[in-house]
């Protein structure tokens, strides 16, 4: 009999998306278990490739023929637990991905890529164990134990004698602080001379306060010299302590108590809370901005959390600001990791470590924080869970939300997805009574009232300005609000907007030499921009047709529009915040401190300022174009439309000072601008739903999107036709295929893409169809094609 471990490996190839057998080495026979990283050697040219084992058996003599050995174990204990791997076994169903993509997303990027790993010991080992580990080291790298010391080290971990912990090293990955540490019978012994008063004085202070402390402070306090006195004579010690990154954020956040919930409030939290551990349970939490929501998400977690359990809480990137993250750490303190793209891979890591080792309870995120290796979970919540961020719009394609599901069934858990604005698939499932719905209806702060929003239709000042971004209205509200030192908050709708550069003698647009789009420009970096492919250069002079000097700039920017609006209202302190401005780390951190300091009148954004701000101050918000996103040709564009423009109308009237909201359209008749100037959800849901069925669109039925790409556009066509004529034979009459299509940028980074839009309602063999074509990218001649499929696609443009 002999162990074998299935894993996979980390090739992600349509041929390799299968478990490989290897035989477990003697050593580690009883050690390995699912969920660690291991190297085999994979391939004719046995090449050594990572690989995640997801099960352990024994086998047959028999079965070990041919079988190759593990060459090495990566990890002293499993990285993945249980749970995700039966989650990663539900995703592949239907997300088509490899199942290795789907395994490594649930992983730190650290724990993906070949950094070097190391372990430390904690001191629960006997020094001569340790020395005989270790030697002189603080830290080793796991693999270069020799077998008989990894496997050593393994049974002193599994039996709890003592603990291992991975820390990523390398200088960079390591925050370390300068620490000393007294020696106070060296101290005691020491004379020192009288005359040297600084160094009598650091002497008195050490005796009476032995404690170690970091060496800055007591720099500052007796200055360089006199410490490196002290250090050189050996009467302080330096010693190096590896800092938590995420520290600053507890830094200085002062602790919160629960608020009193009002009565719709204290419905949601009892409904929410009475089946944790019991069932899987989705609550859609409608209610308007401002009702209230995230208090009853910090209740209901600290609920859970006294029931023993653990949480996890989504919110969309964009509005995780410390804002957000403050009010959650003020709530559960130390408890509290945080996940967000804006963390260092080192970073993120210990906010993993930290969650691994279950030192974190509650995990505040976005959307990969769905993956957080915590057990035993009680409750997670989506806020804004009709946010498209929650997809993942490359490899693996999964909706966080689908994710939840899986965990909250996992788990026996409470799902709990909070919109003011829900996404029609999650109010239909309501609906239906699929999930439970809970209303808030009110504004929680009973000061605050729902703010007035006034609709202004473009078309009657056209030829009145010269400013094309504001009408004179709001620039006269805009004016009242200042004079009376309150702040506004301007939106600049950009999708599908962008500056650009064109003659005015041909017509020219100055184009992408590799993608089918217009090159943006960048004031900040005087450049223009690809914003597809990442192709620069620099601000042309002529034009590059024909030659004419009268190159003009089109569109407009927030830059365009902040310079409009600094002419015309030159007291004015304006912040710009869009993707330049917010580039750097803490960027988007700044501005919005700055504004909540009221160190300006106005901020001025992109889509980015409409997400979850809280500022009282606020008393005007201005959306300037409130159309440009409804003439995308993608069926859910009302729909978003009408979403952004609740989410930021909501932004004005937060406190005591009654908010005004001023939309300014060329379309003042369309539904969704009508809906959200009454910010009546359920009116634009029972409309827009109508529309919906009469269009076959979703939540009537299903989507999956099919996207390929190719350098050359004939084979890419041809090959889109074949995946046509697959679905056609395979699946019942009752789908309907829309395309293939070019997609609406049709080429970039010098490929052509193709797309197909299938709708349907119940297709017994659509995975299997699905896979299948799949493995078109298999065949020889399509070697270069990319295929992916995408369930639900959340942009069908
Ligand atoms: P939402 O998440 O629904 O937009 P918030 O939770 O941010 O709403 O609440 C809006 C404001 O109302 C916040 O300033 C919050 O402190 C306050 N608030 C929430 N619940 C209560 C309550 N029960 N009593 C008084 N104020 C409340
Ligand atoms: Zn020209
Ligand atoms: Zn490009």
């Amino acid at each position: 009999m002999v162990r074998i471990a299935k894993l996979i490996v980390d090739v992600p190839l349509m041929q390799t998306d299968q478990p490989y057998s290897y035989r477990v080495p003697t050593e580690f026979e009883d050690l390995i278990e699912a969920g660690m990283r291991v190297h085999v050697p994979f391939g004719n040219g046995n090449r050594l490739v990572q690989g995640l084992v997801i099960e352990v058996e024994t086998g047959n003599v028999s079965d070990q023929d041919g079988l190759k050995d593990i060459v090495e174990v990566l990890d002293v204990r499993p990285v993945l637990n249980k749970e995700q791997l039966v989650l990663a076994d539900q995703m592949r169903e239907t997300v088509f991905s490899y199942k290795i993509s789907i395994l490594k997303a649930m992983l730190p990027n650290l724990l993906n890529s070949s950094y070097d790993k190391y372990l430390r010991a904690t001191e629960l080992l006997a020094d001569d164990e340790r020395d005989a580990l270790f030697g002189q080291e603080d830290h080793m790298r796991f693999t270069d134990l020799s077998v008989e010391a990894q496997v050593k080290v393994m049974r002193l971990a599994q039996a709890g004698k003592i603990q291992v912990e991975y820390i990523a090293t390398d200088k960079q990955h390591i925050k370390t602080e300068s620490w000393y540490r007294v020696d106070s019978q060296a101290l005691e012994g020491f004379e020192i001379s009288n005359r040297a008063k600084k160094r009598q004085e650091l002497k008195t202070f050490l005796l009476e306060n032995p404690e170690s402390g970091k060496l800055v402070d007591l720099r500052q306090s007796f200055s360089g010299p006199v410490v490196k006195f002290f250090l050189e004579h050996g009467l302080i010690q330096e010693e190096l302590r590896e800092v938590s990154r995420s520290q600053a954020y507890f830094k200085a956040v002062p602790s919160s108590q629960p608020l009193r919930l009002n009565a719709e409030q204290s419905t949601a939290v009892a409904a929410i809370t009475a089946s944790i551990g019991q069932k899987a349970q989705t609550f859609l939490l409608q209610g308007i901005t401002g009702s209230g929501k995230t208090e009853v998400y910090l209740q209901v977690i600290d609920q859970t959390l006294r029931q023993g359990k653990t949480a996890i809480m989504l919110v969309p990137e964009i509005s995780l600001t410390p804002q957000v993250t403050q009010r959650f750490i003020s709530r559960f303190g130390e408890q509290v990791a945080i996940l967000h793209s804006g963390l260092s891979d080192g970073e993120k890591y210990d906010e993993w470590r930290k969650i691994e080792a279950g030192k974190a309870k509650v995990v505040v995120g976005a959307r990969s924080a769905i993956f957080a290796p915590l057990t035993n979970i009680g409750t997670i919540i989506i806020d804004e869970e009709h946010e498209s961020s929650y997809k993942q719009d490359s490899h693996p394609r999964y909706h966080a939300r689908d994710v939840a599901l899986l965990r909250a069934d996992y788990n026996k858990a409470s799902l709990v997805l909070g919109s003011a604005t829900p996404s029609l698939e999650t109010r239909a499932r309501a609906s239906k009574g699929l999930y439970q719905r809970l209303v808030l209806s009110q504004r929680a702060n009973p000061l605050a009232q729902v703010p007035s929003v006034q609709i202004v239709d473009f078309r009657d000042y056209i030829g009145e300005t010269e400013a094309g971004n504001f009408t004179p209205y709001l620039l006269e509200k805009i004016g009242e609000k200042l004079a009376r030192k309150e702040q506004v908050v301007l939106l600049l709708n950009r999708r599908g907007y962008s500056s650009f550069v064109m003659c005015r003698d041909c017509g020219t647009v100055d184009e992408c030499p590799n993608c089918d789009i217009s090159l943006t420009l960048h004031m900040d970096t005087k450049l223009m921009h690809c914003h597809y492919c990442g192709f620069t250069k620099a601000i042309p002079q002529t034009c590059p047709n024909c030659q004419s000097r009268s190159i003009r700039y089109y569109g407009t920017g927030t830059q365009k529009a902040v310079d409009e609006l600094q002419l015309l209202l030159p007291e004015a302190r304006i912040l710009r915040m869009d993707v330049d401005t917010t580039r750097g780390k803490g960027a988007h951190e700044r501005l919005l401190e700055a504004f909540g300091n009221q160190e300006a009148d106005i901020l001025l954004g992109t889509q980015m300022i409409a997400k979850g701000l809280d500022f009282p101050n606020v008393t005007l918000v201005g959306v300037l174009n409130a159309d440009t996103a409804l003439n995308l040709p993608d069926f859910r564009s009302s729909e978003r439309t009408f979403q952004l423009l609740t989410q930021v109308a909501g932004r004005a009237g937060r406190a005591d000072k009654a908010g005004e909201v001023i939309i300014q359209t060329y379309n003042p008749e369309h539904y969704a601008i009508r809906y959200a100037k009454d910010q009546d959800y359920e009116g634009f849901y029972q409309y827009e739903m109508k529309l919906r069925h009469q269009m076959r669109y979703p939540p009537y039925v299903y989507t999956v999107g099919i996207s390929l790409s190719h350098k050359d556009e004939t084979f890419v066509v041809k090959q889109a036709y074949r995946v046509m004529t697959l679905l056609r034979e395979h699946l019942s009459d009752q789908i309907v295929i829309l395309g293939p299509t070019p997609k609406p940028i049709a080429r970039t980074h010098n490929l052509f893409h193709y797309q197909i839009l299938i709708k349907y309602r119940f297709e017994e063999h659509l995975s299997q169809v699905l896979d299948n074509i799949l493995d078109l990218t298999q065949e020889r001649e399509n070697k270069d094609l990319k295929l992916s499929i995408d369930h639900e696609p959340q942009n069908v443009m």
